[in-house]
Order: structure tokens, then sequence, then C-alpha cells
């Protein structure tokens, strides 16, 4: 459901990133799924392999890897990892998610020709 958008948003940077360096084909591309978002990697596979028919990630091979949600208390500051709760181990105040962790996705890195 929520994979189509997010596959062809890593085409797009794909095919940018292609484009910049010269490269005939992506071969690989290491993904971090946050844990927190929806997405699911057999769903992610399923769109990619269609919608990368014709475009240099065609036949790409993914691999998937989570990315952990980091929390930070907003009463004393103390970083933890998500464990199903937004309330601090410590102190018992309520934590936001820090920027750019556990949701959304990250390409860690990439093969290609
Ligand atoms: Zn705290």
């Amino acid at each position: 459901m929520h994979e189509l958008p997010m596959v062809m948003e890593l085409l797009s940077m794909m095919e940018r990133k292609a484009r910049e360096n010269h490269l005939s084909k992506i071969t690989e591309i290491d993904l971090r799924i946050g844990e927190l978002s929806d997405l699911v990697d057999e769903c992610i596979q399923l769109y990619f392999d269609t919608a990368a028919e014709g475009t240099c990630c065609e036949g790409a091979k993914l691999v998937f890897e989570k990315n952990p949600a980091i929390l930070r208390c907003t009463k004393c500051g103390r970083q933890f990892p998500y464990a199903r709760s937004f309330q601090c181990p410590d102190c018992g105040g309520s934590a936001t998610l820090v920027r750019g962790t556990g949701t959304g996705f990250v390409v860690k890195q990439i093969k290609a020709l």
C-alpha cells in the first residue's frame, strides 16, 4: 500500500545517481527500513520487480535491514531505543522520535556496473 510511492521515489533516486556517476546498471541496493514505518520488505520487493523493468535497476537485488527508532526524552534529554513505549525509562517523561531514525527508508549503499 505505502510501498509503491516509496519504490517510485527509490527508483528516481537511483536513476539520478546512475546518471551522475555514469553507472550503466545498478545490481544491488542495500536499504534500511525504519522500524516504525509501515513498509513491508516483501511488498517493496514485489513493486520494485515490476517498476524497475526497463530502468537501470532492472533485476537489481534488494537487501533489507531495519533502521531502529531512537527516542529522546523531552524532560531529561536521555536517548534510548524504542521499545513499544514513548515513556522515558529514567524519569517517566514523554519522549519524541529522534529525526532520521525509525521512519521512512535510507539507501545505505549500492552496487553497480
Ligand atoms: Zn527522561
